[in-house]
């Protein structure tokens, strides 16, 4: 276990992320202090039901008072505007980090709030369900997953080891890249399978020919793994799009002229050019479940009893 202790962290959003971190740095007493704000009284009067913090803000501004580490974990739309928000009351020598989905935008939005004293280091913990609100964080959600940090090219070294070791301690594996790649990365293994669920799932639910209970009585034959990813966030999906526009567009392109290989491979009756895509991608399940990011059992561990049809 890495030795790291924050005197006070405030975490500014407490969803899903925020919340999974507020947990996570209880159960591993990695702050004395953890103090909290969110944007409706709603989410306040939950974290604090939840025992989230130490203590609770109705002010952004007011939670970030005297803290050594600041995490904010809103929409990627929002970050620019809290980042303005929170700045006032930055302690010096801060560090303050993110968790959006995106980072180009991210650091686009928030660097020119960051005063010059403040150690800006942007991540993003790559760990997530389809859940939100503070009610769907836990304590294990970043264990063996990768968080992947983003600092600028003059971060402070000394300053990135400390986000490092505070993700480290959360259970998470850490790797650095810059804001670029990091959105090319995330294109294909994330933003482009989620938009690509919303959009089968949208096209199954607009089908005349086939009934929304046929829909739903046949799903496990394939379509109920998309429905997963097509259930998350609306809001949070809504910003990814907007602000990794570029990566995502030259991703889709790729995806499009794919797909119509795989189309004319169909319809001209191509069955080896099938047969050898589907060779590949099957060795790609087969690398990730070697590296330990997903279970070999069958139908993803699900129980037999849920595969029962209603
Ligand atoms: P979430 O559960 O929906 O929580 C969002 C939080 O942000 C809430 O505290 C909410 O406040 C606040 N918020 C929403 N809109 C806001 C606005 N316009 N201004 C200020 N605050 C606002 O979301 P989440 O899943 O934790 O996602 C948070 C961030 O983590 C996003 O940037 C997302 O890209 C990133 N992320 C998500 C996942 C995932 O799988 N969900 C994984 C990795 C990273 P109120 O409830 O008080 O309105």
């Amino acid at each position: 276990m890495n030795d790291v202790h924050f005197k006070k962290i405030a975490l500014i959003g407490i969803g899903l992320i925020g919340s999974s971190i507020a947990h996570a740095v209880k159960a591993r007493g990695l702050a004395d202090e953890v103090a909290i704000s969110t944007r409706s009284p709603a989410t306040l009067k939950r974290a604090g039901e939840l025992g989230l913090g130490t203590s609770y803000h109705d002010r952004a501004v007011d939670a970030v008072r005297d803290a050594d580490l600041v995490i904010v974990s809103v929409p990627v739309g929002a970050s620019g505007a809290v980042a303005a928000e929170i700045a006032p009351g930055l302690k010096p020598g801060a560090i303050v980090s993110d968790v959006g989905s995106t980072k180009s935008s991210v650091v686009a939005q928030m660097a020119p709030h960051m005063p010059a004293e403040v150690h800006f280091i942007p991540g993003h913990p790559v760990a997530g369900t389809e859940h939100s609100g503070p009610d769907a964080g836990f304590a294990t959600l970043f264990e063996g997953r990768w968080t992947i940090l983003t600092p600028l090219p003059d971060a402070d070294p000394a300053a990135v080891a400390r986000l490092r070791a505070f993700w480290e301690a959360v259970g998470s594996k850490v790797e650095e890249m810059d804001a670029a790649h990091h959105d090319k990365v995330l294109a294909i293994v994330s933003h482009l399978p989620h938009i690509i669920a919303y959009n089968i799932v949208g096209t199954a639910e607009d089908l005349e020919t086939v009934t929304e209970s046929e829909v739903i009585k046949y799903s496990a034959s394939g379509f109920r793994d998309f429905t997963r990813l097509a259930a998350s966030d609306p809001v949070m999906w809504r910003d990814v799009c907007l602000h990794n526009k570029e990566a995502i567009l030259e991703m889709l392109a790729r995806f499009s002229e794919d797909l119509a290989y795989l189309q004319r491979a169909i319809r001209w009756g191509e069955g080896d050019k099938l047969f050898d895509l589907f060779t590949r991608t099957r060795a790609i399940r087969r690398s990730i479940i070697e590296a330990g990011q997903d279970t070999a059992e069958p139908d993803f561990g699900r129980h037999a009893a849920e595969q029962k049809p209603a």
